[in-house]
């Protein structure tokens, strides 16, 4: 199988063979009770994701999460993201669900990062920009900061490169109550012993983080459950 999907990658080509994937998966799971705003199909449900499987999750056709699609309306209806006026971009850690979608507007001058992805276009230390002040008009950033050990300093530097009057998303999971706080928790094996969301070696809970967002009144706080 995979040498078959290898040979069809090689003859079709990979975006080709994307589209024929995502036409029969629309095909197979066609139905009016679910609807996708990520790739727009109509869907009889969405299917069940997770190590503790979440019932209605993933899209079967583009793999968005609730998260993606929630942003993804969020981005599309909330925010003056696509009101055609040109603007710069920063996308950290960029999803292959939303990139895609945030690149088709052409007067987006968009720019994702990350600082080991292989799809991102620049590497990246968050704690440590590499652009100029007041260089981006956007910067979204989802699912991030709870696995940056200086989460403050990742804060003051996208307040930093950030122009005046515009925003950014910073979304971070929230699972509990109260913050879990450990700073000496920072291998992968010290933190595959926690849940992936709420493990971290920073502080992850809300208050901190609206703290913040008050002081710098250009960042805008976005917190969310963990899918
Ligand atoms: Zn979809």
């Amino acid at each position: 199988m995979k040498i078959l999907k290898s040979v069809a990658k090689r003859v079709i080509g990979y975006d080709r063979l994307l589209q024929l994937r995502r036409a029969g998966k629309r095909w197979i799971h066609f139905g009016l009770a679910r609807f996708c705003p990520c790739c727009n199909a109509r869907l009889r449900r969405f299917t069940p994701f997770g190590l503790v499987k979440r019932q209605e999750a993933l899209c079967p056709v583009c793999w968005s999460l609730e998260r993606h699609r929630l942003m993804w309306l969020y981005m599309t209806q909330k925010t003056n993201l696509f009101d055609g006026n040109q603007k710069r971009m920063l996308h950290v850690a960029p999803e292959p669900e939303l990139s895609p979608l945030i690149q088709k507007a052409d007067y987006i001058n968009y720019l994702s990062a990350d600082l080991f992805a292989p799809n991102a276009m620049v590497k990246m230390d968050i704690t440590d920009i590499q652009y100029p002040d007041n260089t981006f008009d956007v910067i979204y950033c989802s699912h991030v900061l709870e696995h940056v050990q200086d989460d403050r300093k990742a804060m003051s530097e996208f307040y930093r490169v950030l122009k005046p009057g515009c925003w950014a998303i910073l979304q971070v999971p929230i699972t509990a109550d109260t913050t879990f706080e450990d700073p000496t928790v920072i291998s992968p094996k010290e933190r595959s012993g926690c849940s992936d969301n709420t493990i971290t070696s920073v502080d992850t809970g809300p208050t901190i983080r609206i703290g913040l967002w008050r002081q710098a009144s250009r960042l805008r706080l976005m917190v969310s459950c963990a899918s």
